[in-house]
Protein backbone atom coordinates (compact mmCIF):
# COMPACT_ATOMS: atom_id res chain seq x y z
CA UNK A 1 0.00 0.00 0.00
CA UNK A 2 2.93 2.37 1.03
CA UNK A 3 4.85 1.55 -1.77
CA UNK A 4 1.96 2.21 -4.35
CA UNK A 5 1.63 5.64 -2.39
CA UNK A 6 5.13 6.65 -2.75
CA UNK A 7 4.43 5.17 -6.84
CA UNK A 8 2.12 7.49 -7.52
CA UNK A 9 3.60 10.50 -5.72
CA UNK A 10 6.54 9.80 -7.92
CA UNK A 11 4.85 9.68 -11.09
CA UNK A 12 2.72 12.56 -10.05
CA UNK A 13 5.64 14.75 -9.49
CA UNK A 14 7.30 13.93 -12.45
CA UNK A 15 4.14 15.35 -14.57
CA UNK A 16 3.78 18.27 -12.99
CA UNK A 17 7.25 19.39 -13.56
CA UNK A 18 6.51 18.98 -17.72
CA UNK A 19 2.85 20.30 -17.73
CA UNK A 20 3.85 23.51 -15.67
CA UNK A 21 6.84 24.42 -17.65
CA UNK A 22 4.37 23.87 -21.18
CA UNK A 23 1.82 26.22 -19.81
CA UNK A 24 4.25 28.83 -19.00
CA UNK A 25 6.24 29.07 -22.61
CA UNK A 26 9.91 28.25 -21.54
CA UNK A 27 10.82 31.27 -23.74
CA UNK A 28 9.43 33.62 -21.21
CA UNK A 29 11.34 32.36 -18.22
CA UNK A 30 13.94 34.06 -17.44
CA UNK A 31 17.41 32.28 -15.80
CA UNK A 32 18.10 33.53 -12.65
CA UNK A 33 20.40 36.32 -11.96
CA UNK A 34 22.61 36.99 -9.54
CA UNK A 35 20.91 38.52 -6.68
CA UNK A 36 21.91 42.00 -5.33
CA UNK A 37 22.98 40.90 -2.06
CA UNK A 38 20.54 43.53 -0.06
CA UNK A 39 18.44 42.96 3.26
CA UNK A 40 15.67 44.76 1.43
CA UNK A 41 13.30 44.14 -1.20
CA UNK A 42 11.96 47.45 -3.44
CA UNK A 43 8.87 46.86 -1.32
CA UNK A 44 10.72 47.44 1.89
CA UNK A 45 10.43 43.42 2.97
CA UNK A 46 13.26 42.23 5.11
CA UNK A 47 14.85 38.98 4.13
CA UNK A 48 15.07 38.39 7.92
CA UNK A 49 11.70 38.75 8.91
CA UNK A 50 10.36 36.06 6.35
CA UNK A 51 13.41 33.82 7.20
CA UNK A 52 12.36 30.66 9.81
CA UNK A 53 11.50 26.89 10.20
CA UNK A 54 7.60 26.41 10.42
CA UNK A 55 6.88 22.94 11.65
CA UNK A 56 10.07 21.41 10.20
CA UNK A 57 9.77 23.56 6.89
CA UNK A 58 12.28 26.15 5.92
CA UNK A 59 10.29 29.06 4.69
CA UNK A 60 12.55 32.23 2.89
CA UNK A 61 10.88 35.28 0.75
CA UNK A 62 11.73 35.19 -3.18
CA UNK A 63 11.86 37.77 -5.23
CA UNK A 64 11.20 38.03 -8.68
CA UNK A 65 11.30 40.82 -11.55
CA UNK A 66 10.96 41.12 -15.07
CA UNK A 67 13.43 43.26 -17.21
CA UNK A 68 10.38 46.67 -16.94
CA UNK A 69 11.35 46.83 -13.20
CA UNK A 70 8.31 45.13 -11.89
CA UNK A 71 8.94 43.16 -8.43
CA UNK A 72 7.10 40.73 -6.77
CA UNK A 73 7.99 39.29 -3.78
CA UNK A 74 6.68 35.60 -2.64
CA UNK A 75 6.93 33.61 0.56
CA UNK A 76 7.03 29.78 0.35
CA UNK A 77 4.26 29.99 3.34
CA UNK A 78 0.53 29.70 1.78
CA UNK A 79 2.42 30.57 -1.56
CA UNK A 80 1.65 34.03 -0.33
CA UNK A 81 2.46 37.25 -2.50
CA UNK A 82 3.97 39.59 0.11
CA UNK A 83 4.16 42.44 -1.89
CA UNK A 84 3.93 43.78 -5.82
CA UNK A 85 5.48 47.10 -7.27
CA UNK A 86 4.25 48.23 -10.33
CA UNK A 87 4.24 51.87 -12.07
CA UNK A 88 2.32 54.43 -12.24
CA UNK A 89 1.69 56.81 -15.14
CA UNK A 90 5.50 59.21 -14.14
CA UNK A 91 6.95 55.76 -13.51
CA UNK A 92 6.53 55.85 -9.93
CA UNK A 93 6.36 52.91 -8.17
CA UNK A 94 4.22 51.40 -5.55
CA UNK A 95 3.10 48.40 -3.44
CA UNK A 96 -0.55 47.68 -4.75
CA UNK A 97 -1.35 44.23 -2.74
CA UNK A 98 -2.09 44.55 1.24
CA UNK A 99 0.04 41.71 3.43
CA UNK A 100 2.00 41.87 6.30
CA UNK A 101 5.94 42.64 6.78
CA UNK A 102 6.84 39.50 9.18
CA UNK A 103 5.93 36.05 8.51
CA UNK A 104 5.02 35.88 12.16
CA UNK A 105 2.08 38.44 11.72
CA UNK A 106 0.77 35.42 8.69
CA UNK A 107 0.80 32.60 10.84
CA UNK A 108 -1.89 34.63 13.04
CA UNK A 109 -5.21 32.96 12.11
CA UNK A 110 -5.31 32.57 8.09
CA UNK A 111 -3.11 36.05 8.38
CA UNK A 112 -6.21 37.41 6.45
CA UNK A 113 -5.50 35.18 3.48
CA UNK A 114 -3.40 38.14 2.62
CA UNK A 115 -1.83 37.43 -1.12
CA UNK A 116 -2.51 33.21 -0.41
CA UNK A 117 -3.15 30.18 -2.49
CA UNK A 118 -6.57 29.49 -1.29
CA UNK A 119 -7.57 25.55 -1.57
CA UNK A 120 -8.42 22.86 -1.37
CA UNK A 121 -11.79 24.77 -2.16
CA UNK A 122 -11.84 28.86 -2.33
CA UNK A 123 -14.82 29.95 -1.24
CA UNK A 124 -17.95 28.64 0.87
CA UNK A 125 -19.20 25.05 1.07
CA UNK A 126 -22.46 25.17 2.59
CA UNK A 127 -23.03 23.36 6.40
CA UNK A 128 -19.34 22.28 5.77
CA UNK A 129 -20.47 18.77 4.07
CA UNK A 130 -20.82 17.36 0.65
CA UNK A 131 -21.75 13.58 -0.78
CA UNK A 132 -19.88 12.31 -3.34
CA UNK A 133 -20.54 8.93 -4.62
CA UNK A 134 -22.71 8.00 -1.92
CA UNK A 135 -20.43 8.69 1.13
CA UNK A 136 -20.97 12.35 3.16
CA UNK A 137 -17.49 13.91 3.81
CA UNK A 138 -17.44 16.48 7.16
CA UNK A 139 -15.43 19.67 6.73
CA UNK A 140 -14.55 22.69 9.44
CA UNK A 141 -17.44 25.23 9.69
CA UNK A 142 -15.15 27.88 10.15
CA UNK A 143 -17.72 30.51 8.86
CA UNK A 144 -20.61 30.50 11.05
CA UNK A 145 -22.42 27.25 9.74
CA UNK A 146 -20.84 26.89 6.35
CA UNK A 147 -16.96 25.86 5.42
CA UNK A 148 -14.59 28.60 4.05
CA UNK A 149 -11.48 28.57 1.88
CA UNK A 150 -10.30 24.89 2.62
CA UNK A 151 -10.99 24.70 6.19
CA UNK A 152 -8.86 25.74 9.83
CA UNK A 153 -5.65 25.05 7.89
CA UNK A 154 -6.17 25.14 4.41
CA UNK A 155 -3.66 25.94 1.51
CA UNK A 156 -2.75 29.51 2.87
CA UNK A 157 -1.19 28.27 6.12
CA UNK A 158 1.22 25.28 4.58
CA UNK A 159 4.51 25.66 3.65
CA UNK A 160 5.11 24.87 -0.06
CA UNK A 161 8.20 23.45 -1.45
CA UNK A 162 9.93 25.60 -3.91
CA UNK A 163 10.74 23.11 -6.75
CA UNK A 164 11.96 25.65 -9.67
CA UNK A 165 12.57 29.52 -9.66
CA UNK A 166 13.94 31.44 -12.10
CA UNK A 167 14.48 35.40 -12.17
CA UNK A 168 11.01 36.29 -12.99
CA UNK A 169 9.34 32.33 -12.35
CA UNK A 170 8.53 30.60 -9.23
CA UNK A 171 6.56 27.45 -9.06
CA UNK A 172 5.45 25.87 -5.83
CA UNK A 173 4.54 22.62 -5.19
CA UNK A 174 2.91 19.84 -2.21
CA UNK A 175 0.84 16.87 -1.85
CA UNK A 176 -1.98 17.39 0.21
CA UNK A 177 -2.53 14.11 2.11
CA UNK A 178 -5.72 12.31 1.94
CA UNK A 179 -8.20 14.01 4.19
CA UNK A 180 -6.87 16.72 5.01
CA UNK A 181 -9.41 19.15 6.22
CA UNK A 182 -11.61 15.97 5.22
CA UNK A 183 -11.31 16.17 1.78
CA UNK A 184 -10.38 12.78 0.48
CA UNK A 185 -7.72 11.70 -1.99
CA UNK A 186 -3.85 12.84 -2.07
CA UNK A 187 -4.24 16.03 -4.63
CA UNK A 188 -0.94 16.63 -6.05
CA UNK A 189 -0.86 20.15 -6.51
CA UNK A 190 1.39 22.73 -8.15
CA UNK A 191 1.05 26.44 -8.88
CA UNK A 192 3.33 28.50 -11.11
CA UNK A 193 3.90 32.46 -11.26
CA UNK A 194 5.33 34.06 -13.72
CA UNK A 195 5.97 37.90 -13.73
CA UNK A 196 6.05 38.25 -17.57
CA UNK A 197 7.66 41.42 -19.55
CA UNK A 198 4.38 42.13 -20.43
CA UNK A 199 4.01 43.06 -16.80
CA UNK A 200 1.19 40.23 -16.05
CA UNK A 201 1.82 37.69 -13.14
CA UNK A 202 -0.31 34.88 -14.54
CA UNK A 203 -0.76 32.12 -12.30
CA UNK A 204 -1.35 28.62 -13.29
CA UNK A 205 -2.74 26.21 -10.98
CA UNK A 206 -2.16 22.47 -11.55
CA UNK A 207 -3.44 19.07 -9.46
CA UNK A 208 -4.12 15.26 -9.74
CA UNK A 209 -5.48 12.88 -7.21
CA UNK A 210 -6.03 9.55 -6.46
CA UNK A 211 -9.40 9.45 -5.21
CA UNK A 212 -12.93 11.57 -6.62
CA UNK A 213 -12.29 14.78 -4.61
CA UNK A 214 -13.59 18.63 -5.13
CA UNK A 215 -10.77 20.94 -6.34
CA UNK A 216 -11.39 24.59 -6.57
CA UNK A 217 -7.68 26.89 -6.39
CA UNK A 218 -8.01 30.29 -6.62
CA UNK A 219 -5.36 33.53 -5.57
CA UNK A 220 -6.60 35.96 -2.46
CA UNK A 221 -4.83 39.15 -2.89
CA UNK A 222 -6.13 42.26 -2.04
CA UNK A 223 -5.40 45.34 -4.49
CA UNK A 224 -5.43 48.91 -3.79
CA UNK A 225 -3.96 50.20 -7.01
CA UNK A 226 -2.65 53.76 -5.22
CA UNK A 227 -0.66 51.72 -2.85
CA UNK A 228 -1.43 49.11 0.19
CA UNK A 229 -2.89 51.19 3.16
CA UNK A 230 -3.23 54.25 1.27
CA UNK A 231 -7.29 54.76 1.35
CA UNK A 232 -10.45 52.92 0.10
CA UNK A 233 -10.79 51.54 -3.09
CA UNK A 234 -14.39 53.52 -3.65
CA UNK A 235 -12.74 55.90 -6.08
CA UNK A 236 -11.27 53.61 -8.52
CA UNK A 237 -13.33 52.63 -12.11
CA UNK A 238 -14.26 49.36 -11.96
CA UNK A 239 -15.35 47.10 -15.37
CA UNK A 240 -16.72 43.25 -14.69
CA UNK A 241 -17.54 41.36 -17.70
CA UNK A 242 -20.28 39.48 -16.34
CA UNK A 243 -24.38 39.87 -17.28
CA UNK A 244 -25.58 37.62 -14.18
CA UNK A 245 -24.34 36.96 -10.81
CA UNK A 246 -24.88 34.00 -8.30
CA UNK A 247 -27.26 35.44 -5.90
CA UNK A 248 -26.57 34.83 -1.79
CA UNK A 249 -28.52 33.99 1.40
CA UNK A 250 -27.55 35.86 4.50
CA UNK A 251 -24.74 33.35 5.04
CA UNK A 252 -23.50 34.07 1.43
CA UNK A 253 -24.33 30.99 -0.04
CA UNK A 254 -25.64 31.15 -3.15
CA UNK A 255 -29.43 30.73 -3.32
CA UNK A 256 -29.27 28.82 -6.88
CA UNK A 257 -31.09 31.97 -8.99
CA UNK A 258 -28.39 33.54 -11.12
CA UNK A 259 -29.08 36.94 -11.17
CA UNK A 260 -29.28 39.68 -14.05
CA UNK A 261 -26.71 42.81 -12.70
CA UNK A 262 -29.05 44.43 -14.92
CA UNK A 263 -30.89 47.24 -12.75
CA UNK A 264 -28.75 46.37 -9.56
CA UNK A 265 -25.49 47.97 -8.12
CA UNK A 266 -23.76 44.81 -9.66
CA UNK A 267 -23.84 46.40 -13.09
CA UNK A 268 -20.34 46.75 -14.36
CA UNK A 269 -20.84 46.47 -17.27
CA UNK A 270 -19.91 50.18 -18.61
CA UNK A 271 -17.12 51.12 -16.04
CA UNK A 272 -17.66 52.98 -13.54
CA UNK A 273 -16.58 54.27 -9.36
CA UNK A 274 -16.73 51.37 -7.58
CA UNK A 275 -19.10 53.18 -4.67
CA UNK A 276 -21.20 54.90 -7.63
CA UNK A 277 -24.17 52.78 -6.66
CA UNK A 278 -23.29 51.92 -2.74
CA UNK A 279 -26.34 54.06 -1.83
CA UNK A 280 -28.01 51.11 -2.70
CA UNK A 281 -31.13 49.51 -0.61
CA UNK A 282 -30.65 46.02 -2.78
CA UNK A 283 -31.02 43.16 -0.54
CA UNK A 284 -27.94 41.62 -2.18
CA UNK A 285 -26.02 44.60 -1.41
CA UNK A 286 -27.03 45.24 2.06
CA UNK A 287 -26.25 41.12 2.77
CA UNK A 288 -22.68 41.30 1.86
CA UNK A 289 -22.67 45.22 2.94
CA UNK A 290 -20.48 46.44 -0.44
CA UNK A 291 -19.83 43.55 -2.92
CA UNK A 292 -18.47 39.77 -1.80
CA UNK A 293 -20.28 38.06 -4.25
CA UNK A 294 -19.24 35.52 -7.52
CA UNK A 295 -19.58 36.75 -10.56
CA UNK A 296 -20.72 34.60 -13.84
CA UNK A 297 -18.05 35.67 -16.35
CA UNK A 298 -19.45 36.23 -19.79
CA UNK A 299 -18.06 34.13 -23.04
CA UNK A 300 -16.70 37.10 -24.79
CA UNK A 301 -14.06 38.88 -25.42
CA UNK A 302 -10.94 36.88 -24.87
CA UNK A 303 -7.16 37.44 -24.92
CA UNK A 304 -4.56 36.04 -27.07
CA UNK A 305 -4.35 32.86 -25.00
CA UNK A 306 -7.73 32.13 -25.15
CA UNK A 307 -8.51 33.70 -21.59
CA UNK A 308 -11.59 35.30 -21.25
CA UNK A 309 -11.60 39.28 -20.01
CA UNK A 310 -13.07 39.55 -16.46
CA UNK A 311 -12.05 42.83 -15.25
CA UNK A 312 -11.04 46.21 -15.33
CA UNK A 313 -9.59 48.60 -12.47
CA UNK A 314 -8.09 52.02 -13.00
CA UNK A 315 -7.06 53.90 -10.45
CA UNK A 316 -7.80 57.87 -12.35
CA UNK A 317 -5.10 60.07 -10.33
CA UNK A 318 -1.94 57.52 -10.52
CA UNK A 319 -3.46 55.90 -14.00
CA UNK A 320 -2.62 52.38 -12.84
CA UNK A 321 -4.35 49.79 -14.28
CA UNK A 322 -5.29 45.90 -13.90
CA UNK A 323 -6.86 43.62 -16.03
CA UNK A 324 -7.80 40.10 -14.87
CA UNK A 325 -8.42 37.10 -17.34
CA UNK A 326 -8.62 33.80 -16.60
CA UNK A 327 -10.44 30.05 -18.21
CA UNK A 328 -12.71 30.14 -15.06
CA UNK A 329 -16.39 30.27 -15.09
CA UNK A 330 -16.36 32.95 -12.30
CA UNK A 331 -14.88 35.66 -10.03
CA UNK A 332 -15.46 36.08 -6.57
CA UNK A 333 -15.00 40.23 -6.34
CA UNK A 334 -14.51 41.27 -2.77
CA UNK A 335 -14.32 44.96 -1.52
CA UNK A 336 -13.00 44.27 1.91
CA UNK A 337 -16.42 44.98 3.73
CA UNK A 338 -15.16 43.09 6.38
CA UNK A 339 -11.79 45.60 7.64
CA UNK A 340 -12.23 48.38 10.15
CA UNK A 341 -8.82 50.12 10.56
CA UNK A 342 -7.63 47.16 12.97
CA UNK A 343 -5.28 46.09 10.39
CA UNK A 344 -2.13 47.44 10.74
CA UNK A 345 0.37 45.90 7.70
CA UNK A 346 3.15 46.51 5.81
CA UNK A 347 4.91 49.62 6.50
CA UNK A 348 3.01 50.46 9.30
CA UNK A 349 -0.02 50.84 7.30
CA UNK A 350 -3.65 50.70 8.40
CA UNK A 351 -6.26 48.89 6.37
CA UNK A 352 -9.66 50.82 6.43
CA UNK A 353 -12.66 49.37 5.63
CA UNK A 354 -12.99 49.04 1.96
CA UNK A 355 -8.78 49.28 1.84
CA UNK A 356 -9.01 46.99 -1.35
CA UNK A 357 -11.08 44.71 -3.76
CA UNK A 358 -9.56 40.93 -4.63
CA UNK A 359 -10.55 38.83 -8.13
CA UNK A 360 -10.47 35.51 -7.20
CA UNK A 361 -10.85 33.58 -10.23
CA UNK A 362 -12.74 30.39 -9.93
CA UNK A 363 -15.88 28.25 -9.88
CA UNK A 364 -18.75 29.22 -8.20
CA UNK A 365 -19.50 28.95 -3.99
CA UNK A 366 -20.78 25.35 -2.61
CA UNK A 367 -20.59 23.89 -6.39
CA UNK A 368 -20.33 20.50 -4.38
CA UNK A 369 -24.01 21.09 -3.24
CA UNK A 370 -24.96 22.59 -6.52
CA UNK A 371 -25.42 19.95 -9.34
CA UNK A 372 -26.82 23.09 -11.56
CA UNK A 373 -23.16 24.60 -11.47
CA UNK A 374 -20.28 23.82 -13.15
CA UNK A 375 -18.67 20.83 -11.28
CA UNK A 376 -15.99 21.44 -9.38
CA UNK A 377 -15.07 17.53 -9.24
CA UNK A 378 -11.48 15.71 -9.83
CA UNK A 379 -11.53 12.39 -11.01
CA UNK A 380 -7.95 10.10 -10.61
CA UNK A 381 -6.28 10.48 -14.23
CA UNK A 382 -7.68 13.58 -15.12
CA UNK A 383 -5.75 16.64 -14.61
CA UNK A 384 -7.14 20.08 -12.77
CA UNK A 385 -6.07 22.92 -14.52
CA UNK A 386 -7.03 27.10 -14.17
CA UNK A 387 -4.93 29.95 -15.43
CA UNK A 388 -5.52 33.71 -13.87
CA UNK A 389 -3.23 36.85 -15.16
CA UNK A 390 -3.06 40.19 -13.76
CA UNK A 391 -1.59 42.51 -15.98
CA UNK A 392 -0.78 45.83 -15.26
CA UNK A 393 -0.30 48.81 -17.24
CA UNK A 394 -1.08 52.87 -16.80
CA UNK A 395 -3.35 55.01 -19.15
C1 LIG B 1 -14.75 35.95 0.77
C2 LIG B 1 -15.14 36.85 1.92
C3 LIG B 1 -14.24 36.56 3.07
C4 LIG B 1 -12.83 36.79 2.63
C5 LIG B 1 -11.89 36.42 3.73
C6 LIG B 1 -13.34 36.24 0.41
O1 LIG B 1 -12.95 35.36 -0.59
O2 LIG B 1 -15.58 36.12 -0.33
O3 LIG B 1 -16.48 36.62 2.30
O4 LIG B 1 -14.53 37.37 4.15
O5 LIG B 1 -12.53 36.00 1.51
O6 LIG B 1 -10.70 36.97 3.51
Amino acid sequence: MKITRIATAVLLISMLGFSCKEKNKESEIQPAADTPNVDTTLAGIGHEDFKTVVAGDSVSLYVLKNKNGLEATFTNYGQRLVSLMVPDKNGEFEDVVLGYSTLDEYQVGHGGYFGAVIGRYGNRIAKGQFELDGTTYTLAKNNGENHLHGGEKGFESVVWDVDSVAQNYIRFHRISPDMEEGYPGNLDVSVAYLLSDNNELKIDYYALTDKKTHVNLTHHSYFNLKGAGNGNIHDHILEINADQFNAVDEGLIPTGELMPVANTPFDYLTPKPINNDFGSDHPQFKIANGIDHNFILNDEPKNEDGLVFTARLVEPKSGRIMEVFTDEPGVQVYTGNFFDGSVVGKNGKTYDFRASICFETQHFPDSPNQKSFPSTVLEPGDEYRSTCVYRFGVE
